[in-house]
């Protein structure tokens, strides 16, 4: 039944976002216990709808992964996926471990394991198929400039020979004895009526007469697929890239799932990034940092020159504008540029001369400096 407008699920249940999954679940068998149609007699439409409405907020709220999509994306990120509260058959099906001991419909349902598929109007329901997720390492260039590849997911696909059936082509699916070929079986609980999947034919309402050689009666084969996947410049760790119907084909004409292509890349052995921006350190000359220069620095387009002005301080950032990389969403990076200045460690006989003749005449004080003209004085912005 398609509910005009929707409420918040932990509206529903009466819990706050932060609810854990035993309060969740506690809150749910309590709405389950008050709207249930057989504790309402005289009012049983309304708590029925309520009843229905609880086991759908509880169907998405008790799986962590739903439950994440619709606190992202509202009832939208979990469209498709939400749990079809319209059976009642279902619902106790569902939620056996709620209400096997709260109904005392264990002995009906005891033992019945396995997934259903619900009948209507004696059609098998169309099931989305499963999305799928492919993790994919990248080298820091690749990612930075994008690149093509062919990956290959091992996936079920739909039986060619027998279209997904099971049954050897050109033989004939029978009725299911057990439900009459309705795909559903009856039972009777005080004047609850309770309809559920038949466990014979799983809501088929037919049954295979001889199995298809190929899937052995599965409907289903694993195939390995190639596909290809553009991947775009700038992509980071934690992106993730959807390629719409390329997960498992839906069961009983149901749309197929989708692929998740999960991005991984590897680190620079010298730049470092931070969002679209690239950091990296070059070391300078201490005669270099007192002087000025012009050197060269690494680039992903290569190598470019970078001034560094007399007077340089140790650590001071220089700026390549739009020398980062590119933000997938659209424009460019920075490159900094951190430049340290290499003391020499072991002093030639030459180098030391030279340095006591600096040090008799540059001096500095060795006192403490105000803390306001240390570190921000270093920042120095080269637009280029
Ligand atoms: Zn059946
Ligand atoms: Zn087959």
């Amino acid at each position: 039944m398609p509910s005009t407008s929707k409420r918040d699920y932990y509206e529903i249940l009466g819990v706050t976002h932060e609810a854990t999954s035993e309060q969740i679940k506690s809150a749910y068998r309590k709405a389950a216990l008050k709207f249930h149609p057989d504790r309402n007699p005289e009012n049983k439409a309304d708590a029925e709808h309520k009843f229905r409405e609880a086991s759908e907020a509880y169907s998405v709220l008790s799986d962590p992964q739903k439950r994440a999509a619709y606190d992202r994306y509202g009832h939208a990120g979990v469209s498709g996926q939400v749990f079809d509260a319209s059976n009642f058959g279902t619902i106790f099906e569902e939620f056996q471990d709620i209400f096997g001991d709260v109904f005392g419909f264990q002995d009906i349902f005891g033992g019945g394991g396995g997934r259903s598929r619900t009948q209507r109007g004696g059609r098998a329901r169309a099931q989305r198929g499963a999305d799928l997720r492919y993790d994919l390492k990248l080298s820091f260039e690749d990612a930075a400039a994008g690149v093509k590849t062919k990956i290959k997911i091992p996936r079920m696909e739909n039986c060619e020979p027998c279209h997904g059936t099971g049954a050897k082509p050109g033989t004939k699916m029978e009725a299911c004895a057990t439900c009459r070929g309705r795909g559903q079986v009856h039972y009777q609980q005080g004047f609850f009526a309770v309809s559920r999947t038949c466990p014979a034919c799983h809501g088929a309402g037919q049954v295979i007469q001889e199995s298809c050689q190929e899937c052995r009666g599965q409907g289903r084969v694993e195939r390995t697929r190639t596909i290809e996947v553009a991947i775009p410049a700038g992509v980071d760790n934690q992106m993730r890239l959807r390629v719409a119907g390329e997960g498992e084909p839906g069961a009983n004409d149901g749309p197929s799932g989708d692929l998740y292509v999960f991005i991984e890349v590897k680190e620079h052995s010298f730049f470092e990034r931070r969002g679209a921006d690239l950091y990296c350190n070059v070391p300078i000359s201490v005669s270099q940092a007192a002087l000025g220069a012009e050197i060269q620095i690494p680039t992903l387009d290569g190598n470019e020159k970078l001034a560094i002005p007399e007077g340089t301080q140790p650590g001071t950032l220089f700026r390549k504008k739009g020398k980062g990389l590119p933000d997938p969403h659209g424009g460019k990076g920075d490159l900094y540029v951190n430049v340290r200045v290499a003391i020499p460690s072991k002093l030639t006989k030459e180098q030391k001369t030279l340095f006591e003749q600096l040090h008799r005449v540059v001096k500095v004080e060795n006192q403490p400096v105000e803390r306001s003209s240390s570190f921000f004085d270093k920042v120095k912005d080269i637009f280029s």
